[in-house]
């Protein structure tokens, strides 16, 4: 080895050190934030390759987003040397993706089987609610996605959901689950959720691919196990084995029922290890589940659990500050988490008049830290809690000349542009997928209109064909137009054409340059005199250097295992990869001069980071926590495990900012200061501004909103509320009357009363008009109502703040 063992376990604390040693049993490591869940898995890694003989072939290691799978290669590679890269290192769904190419002919696959995201996916179920003639207002297609989404999440299949459904509502969806599942088949596609369920169904269903996997996989670890969904989570004890549930069936002489559990039983269970922290569980929305930590002793009898109480993040004054926000959740395991290091400094607090006043202060305080060289733009990070707010930053940024760059929001892969190309490249690589076929089948315009599309599709229905093969076969002889059936067959020898580009070897580059030329897409764009389209085409530039740098560097598969998916190098390799990309994948590099860029992203995305300077924005009532779950006791705990990730990414300095306006849904809003912020100790909070000294003192000394602060915070801030921004003083402020040229609207945010609305009720809004409230939510200052304004859409109104008023 590379390295001596006992170098890897130098510095570490005690119940690190068991940690990394641990041998056999499962084990559970549940510690706070910053307390070296992640540095353990590690260095546990690094330990089994280089003292205990394990291959690197025989580890599975478990990441949440590519960009951590990344790190931790890198680590491990660090620690013990290039051999390391055997090694799978991987989200749930690539190692998963990686699994089903291996073994798709099982399941009816090929193995170059497209992979859908969420758009294609409601593309998909849009298609399939308009073939079932579902009314999409009784019954959105979005919704039946989310549902669908659900289900699999739960490892509920088309056919066991048909035999539950019991209203209509069910029926009607377990009918678009069925039809929208064949569809995927025929288009030899799964979506993101199958990924997960298929590989668990097929564990499940073929003891010979499970005994693979499980001689395989003698090691396998998992980092942010709170946010594992059941899906996940079961598809981890199928690997490993090992849990109560494997307990094999046994007939009264005690034989196999199963004989192929015989041969399972056979193997050890592979050493399982996993690593969260039930305070940072923050997705329970796409089915995560706090169940899978809590459980775990009870699945795996024989575990072990080791606690981790030391942070080495962070400051006392940070960890103070997040373990008083966290401590309000109930139901949960107390931690006492602590460090050896400085108190630090104090939290900064900040209460602007409007967005942007909030970023104009974040842009000084980012100027004044790097002029004094108290931090580089790349170590700091600002976050949010919805992606919208990245906008006003970006402005502010871009005007005072910061380098920083948006983690998320429109991903680059979401644009329609990169999509469409996309698309193309997806129909040459896998000519039976029909979500992209259908994309680009009048992309750019070429007179295959709607009717044409109709006729394709019901040829299809008829001959019981796939829709591509329909497309082949449609011409004037089906009675389509001369004019379509010779726009279709132009189509077909574009398509044929690009295909003998792909057949003659040339790189994902080449047939990307092939397609931007060949389609006119390019020309079209480039012909335009819209700034937009300019923009369209630097993103087609920006997506061919993707492809160009792949194909300079492709990286290796970390092992290949014979024939489990397509070659490196390949077209639909590269197309794997772009599928796969997440999030949090798109966090810059080092620039050239080090001094990196600054980095912004949701709340969500931040999970597992660390910053040296951490700004935690829109500190609001109704922004963070979040409106929706204002009310709701469930899932203001959830926005709580948020605040307690954000607040946990800070190594150094913490700035907590709020704005006393906002624009909301088209509207100025008047928040109050989120309840968090009351929730920290005054004592570790210095205010650099309150925005009290803004707020006409009439406003002050109103009575409704004066209750505010005491109804959100408890007791524990002390009696100091009216000397801080967070405190009762700036709730008062947030009431304050807005800018002039407002409006009458001012008369409804301080001096009346919360006006009482319910289903049915037609109202007047200052800027929308004439309304129908459609649903109510909440009562009293929380009382939030829907209202369809016809032609100004549906708004979700927090009837305290909306100039609304009742007819
Ligand atoms: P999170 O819950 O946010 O994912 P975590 O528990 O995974 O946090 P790590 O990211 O592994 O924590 O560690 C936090 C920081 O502390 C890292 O910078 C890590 O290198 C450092 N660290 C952890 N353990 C030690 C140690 N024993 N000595 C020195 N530094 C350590
Ligand atoms: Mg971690």
């Amino acid at each position: 080895p590379v390295i001596d063992p006992a170098q890897l376990l130098e510095g570490m604390n005690d119940p690190q050190r068991e940690a990394v040693l641990h041998h056999g049993s499962p084990v559970l490591i549940v510690a706070g934030a910053g307390s070296g869940k992640t540095r353990v898995l590690t260095h546990r890694i690094a330990h089994l390759l280089a003292a205990r003989g394990v291959q690197p072939g025989e580890i599975l290691a478990i990441t949440f987003t590519n960009k951590a799978a990344g790190e931790m290669r890198e680590r491990v590679e660090a620690l013990v040397g290039p051999r390391a890269r055997a090694m799978w290192v991987s989200t749930f769904h690539s190692a998963c993706v990686r699994i089903l190419r291996r073994e798709s002919k099982l399941l009816g696959f090929t193995s170059s089987f497209s992979i859908y995201d969420a758009a294609d996916s409601q593309r998909l179920m849009a298609l399939v609610c308009r073939d079932l003639d579902l009314d999409p207002k009784q019954f959105p297609p979005k919704s039946f996605t989310a549902k669908i989404s659900n289900l699999k999440n739960e490892l509920i299949d088309e056919e066991t959901y048909a035999d539950q459904a019991a209203n209509p509502m069910e029926k009607k969806l377990a009918e678009a689950y069925f039809l929208y599942q064949r569809r995927l088949r025929e288009a030899n596609a799964l979506d993101f959720d199958d990924i997960i369920m298929t590989t668990v169904n097929l564990l499940q269903a073929f003891p010979d691919v499970a005994e693979h996997y499980r001689r395989r996989f003698r090691h396998i670890l998992v980092d942010e196990y709170q946010d594992t969904n059941h899906a996940q989570y079961t598809l981890v004890r199928e690997l490993s084995g090992g849990a109560a549930a494997h307990a094999p069936k046994l007939t009264a002489d005690g034989d196999f029922v199963n004989p192929a559990d015989a041969r399972l039983a056979q193997i050890a269970p592979a050493e399982l290890c996993v690593v969260g922290d039930a305070d940072q569980s923050i997705y329970a929305f796409r089915g995560a589940t706090i169940r899978n930590i809590l459980q775990f002793e009870e699945d795996y009898p024989n575990a072990t659990t080791i606690l981790l109480e030391q942070n080495y993040r962070s400051t006392q004054t940070i960890l103070s500050a997040a373990n008083a926000v966290i401590e309000r959740n109930t139901n949960r395991r107390k931690k006492n988490l602590w460090t050896a290091g400085d108190q630090g400094e104090q939290v900064v607090g900040y209460v602007a008049d409007d967005e942007h006043g909030e970023a104009q202060f974040i842009a000084d305080e980012i100027d004044r830290l790097t002029d004094a060289k108290d931090a580089r733009p790349g170590d700091v990070a600002i976050f949010y809690r919805t992606n919208a707010q990245s906008r006003v930053f970006e402005e502010v940024f871009i005007r005072v000349g910061l380098p920083y760059k948006v983690v998320g929001g429109v991903r680059f892969y979401e644009r329609k542009e990169v999509k469409d190309v996309l698309a193309y490249l997806r129909v040459l690589s896998n000519p039976e997928d029909t979500v992209p076929l259908r994309r680009i089948l009048n992309v750019p315009k070429r007179g295959i209109g709607e009717r044409a599309e109709a006729m394709i599709d019901a040829l299809a229905a008829r001959e019981r064909i796939s829709f591509a093969q329909a497309l082949v076969r449609v011409d004037e002889a089906y009675g389509m137009a001369a004019r379509s059936a010779n726009a279709v067959k132009k189509f077909n020898d574009l398509l044929a054409g690009l295909r003998q580009v792909v057949e003659s070897g040339a790189g994902p580059a080449a047939v990307l340059e092939a397609v931007l030329e060949e389609t006119g897409y390019l020309a079209e764009l480039q012909a335009s005199t819209d700034p937009q389209d300019e923009t369209r085409v630097e993103n087609l530039q920006e997506l061919a250097s993707v492809a160009l740098e792949y194909e300079k560097d492709p990286g290796e598969r970390p092992e290949s295992d014979g024939d489990d998916g397509p070659p490196v190098g390949s077209l639909a390799d590269f197309l794997e990869r772009v599928a796969l990309v997440a999030d949090s994948d798109q966090i810059p590099e080092d620039d050239e001069d080090g001094g990196g860029v600054i980095t912004m992203m949701t709340l969500h995305t931040a999970k597992g980071l660390e910053f040296p300077v951490v700004f935690l924005t829109g500190m609001e009532d109704g922004i963070f926590p979040h409106m929706r779950a204002l009310n709701q006791v469930k899932e203001l705990e959830e926005e709580r495990r948020l605040a307690y990730v954000g607040l946990t990414r800070a190594r150094q300095r913490l700035y907590l900012t709020r704005s006393v306006l906002r624009s909301a849904w088209g509207q100025p809003s008047y928040n109050p200061a989120s309840r968090f912020l009351e929730e920290i100790p005054d004592s570790l909070v210095q205010w650099k501004r309150t925005g009290a000294a803004s707020a006409p003192p009439s406003r002050l000394t109103g009575g409704s909103y004066g209750s505010y602060g005491g109804s959100s915070g408890g007791s524990g801030s002390g009696g100091s509320g009216g000397s801080r921004g967070g405190g009762r003083m700036s709730g008062g402020g947030a009431h304050a009357a807005p800018k002039a040229g407002w409006g009458k609207s001012a008369r409804t945010v301080a001096d009346r009363d919360v006006v009482a609305l319910a289903v049915g009720d037609r109202v007047t809004h200052d800027t929308f008009g004439l309304g129908t409230v459609v649903a109510t939510q909440g009562v009293g200052d929380k009382a939030q109502a829907t209202v369809d304004f016809g032609s100004a859409g549906r708004k979700q109104l927090l009837l305290r703040y909306a100039p609304v008023e009742k007819l």
